[in-house]
């Protein structure tokens, strides 16, 4: 298992965050106000929730391994990569 999220940084967490509990910095189509062209706007300010390996830290750990955690959260992505017809070489392996 690598030591980070492996996050190939396609974005479709970004155009879909209305599907994402507590985040509401979204627009009438769901994607986060803060993407503009070349990535997010406050990356080195960006919610917690928005970090994977840090929300682990805060929010999982005591209820799930990483390795699961990293899991669910490659399943999400390819999902949400799916359904935004988002190329393939961006899926997410754990
Ligand atoms: S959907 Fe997954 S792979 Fe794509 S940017 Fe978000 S966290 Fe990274």
């Amino acid at each position: 298992m690598t030591s980070q999220f492996p996050c190939t940084k396609c974005g479709a967490c970004c155009m879909s965050i209305d599907e994402i509990d507590f985040l509401e910095h979204y627009n009438e189509n769901g994607v986060c106000i803060n993407l503009i062209e070349g990535g997010c706007s406050i990356y080195t300010e960006r919610p917690l929730l928005c970090r994977i390996d840090e929300s682990y830290e805060a929010f999982f750990s005591s209820y799930m391994s990483k390795e699961n955690f990293y899991l669910i959260n490659a399943k999400a992505c390819n999902e949400l990569q799916e359904k935004l017809q988002i190329n393939k070489k961006y899926r997410v392996w754990v």
